[in-house]
């Protein structure tokens, strides 16, 4: 015997969602975060909390609103299947499938469940917010990374200069170096 019978009419709870745009928490909107090393030195990087990948940081984080919602329907199915020891009922409306507990004779009863299922929702929303924010270790991760690609960029600077020797040591001679002129060799001449 199940709480509702085909045809019959019911509410049912359920947590409307809609997309929203919040300030980020951790660079406050501003996209950036500054980060102060060891040496006192202060680097500045994309933030990490708001970053959408090739998009960058754009100083703020999509979100969601959730809304007490109850509709009314009437039942063309219900269905059951054993989970454990226990029946899970499922009601059908339209081509929809509803969970019993998500089932009710009244809109205030569905109301009060419709609250709980939002309550739960934003819940689960702020835990996932909470877990892009406090990165310290990606961010340091971030700054150690491109620190040390600068430093290897410098480097590869250094050996390409000393190879090239563009500062000839006494200024005379720099008459008499050969010049490249669009790759070709050519000997200056003298005075
Ligand atoms: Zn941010």
């Amino acid at each position: 015997m199940t709480k509702f019978q085909i045809g019959d009419t019911v509410y049912i709870a359920r947590a409307g969602q809609e997309q929203v745009w919040v300030q980020c928490p951790e660079c406050l909107g501003s996209g950036r975060l500054r980060v102060i090393l060891g040496d006192e030195t202060e680097v500045s990087i994309a933030c990490v909390c708001c970053d959408r990948g090739y998009e960058g940081s754009p100083g703020r984080v999509q979100t969601y609103k959730f809304i007490s919602d109850t509709t009314e329907h009437t039942l063309t199915g219900i269905s059951s299947q054993l989970k454990g020891d226990d029946h899970e009922v499922h009601y059908h409306s339209g081509g929809r499938s509803i969970e019993e507990k998500d089932v009710f004779a009244t809109r205030e009863e569905a109301l009060t469940r419709a609250a709980t299922l939002v309550a739960e929702h934003e819940a689960e929303e702020k835990k996932r917010l909470g877990y892009k924010e406090k990165q310290h270790k990606k961010w340091a991760w971030n700054v150690q990374y491109w620190r040390g690609e600068i430093r290897r960029a410098k480097e590869t600077i250094a050996h390409c200069e000393a190879r090239l020797a563009v500062a000839p040591k006494n200024p005379r001679h720099a008459d008499k170096e050969p010049t490249v002129v669009m790759g070709e060799l050519t000997q200056q001449e003298n005075g």
